[in-house]
């Protein structure tokens, strides 16, 4: 598995790339070339092209949930190529109509568009991308600490109704050093994703998890998050997009492997 990171919040020191808060990677495992949510703007793609990233070629598109800085990009794309034979994969929920207040937070295309631009697999539960590759679909709450949240609201239904962001989902690679784990804002809970991850593939070695986390605040939910993982056989953590510093600080602070995170960075 080889995983570059195409969007992030962040950017390293003497590596000209487009930063901004939002997730994108480009994913190469088995025969599969996948790209993994699509950032907020036009970045992902720049990013890619200095990369020497064809995203013409990919073969599937997953997107981690609905929300702008996740889909933001997808006009960008498919302005660039026809990706009519490329296989979609999200949960059904991912393109219901999202707001926050009065803004629009969710996918920039409907499900009708999606459906006729791609080779469109909604998942609500677990699909296979390839042996080594899995979509996890709806995650269930494992988690007493992991309780779900809303954000905004979702048109479902012919109506606005509270959004508990069902379709927030993942991707699980199996690796030769164990588990990784793909994120993408982890409304689901970062650790009912990788124990459900774990559950799926009966394989409880972690080489890795990243994406954003949504921890901000320092507490009970980020205690446990702390406590879950560094009871892990877990080689490597890379919090980002949505972490904070004082989150970061606390992990490190408990030993567990976190790594940064940035724009151009490469994990095999
Ligand atoms: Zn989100
Ligand atoms: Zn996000």
């Amino acid at each position: 598995m080889k995983l570059t990171v195409l969007a992030d919040n962040n950017t390293f020191i003497d590596q000209y790339y487009l930063g901004e808060p939002a997730v994108s990677y480009y994913i190469e495992i088995d025969d599969c070339r996948i790209l993994f949510d699509t950032g907020y703007s036009d970045a992902f793609l720049r990013n890619a092209q200095r990369l020497g990233i064809d995203l013409g070629a990919i073969t599937h598109l997953v997107l981690s949930h609905g929300h702008n800085d996740h889909t933001g990009g997808l006009h960008t794309l498919l302005d660039s190529f026809d990706l009519s034979h490329v296989t979609l994969i999200a949960h059904p929920g991912c393109f219901e109509p999202k707001k926050d207040g009065d803004l629009a937070i969710g996918s920039p295309l409907t499900e009708n568009e999606i459906r006729s631009r791609f080779l469109y697999q909604p998942a609500r539960t677990p699909m296979e991308l390839s042996s080594h590759c899995q979509f996890l679909g709806e995650i269930p709450t494992l988690l007493p600490f992991e309780p779900r949240y809303a954000i905004g609201k979702a048109f479902r239904l012919g109506q606005w109704a509270t959004d508990f962001l069902f379709d927030d989902s993942a991707l699980v690679c199996k690796t030769e050093n164990g588990l990784f784990v793909i994120s993408g804002c982890s409304h689901s809970g970062i650790c009912n994703i990788t124990e459900y991850a774990m559950q799926l593939t009966g394989i409880h070695q972690l080489a890795g998890v990243i994406g954003g986390f949504h921890l901000f605040e320092t507490g009970h939910r980020l205690a446990e998050t702390i406590r879950y993982f560094s009871g892990c056989d877990l080689t490597a953590l890379y919090p980002c997009h949505c972490v904070s510093l004082k989150a970061k600080c606390e992990m490190y602070k408990a030993a567990l492997p976190i790594h940064e995170v940035g724009v151009g960075m490469t994990i095999n």
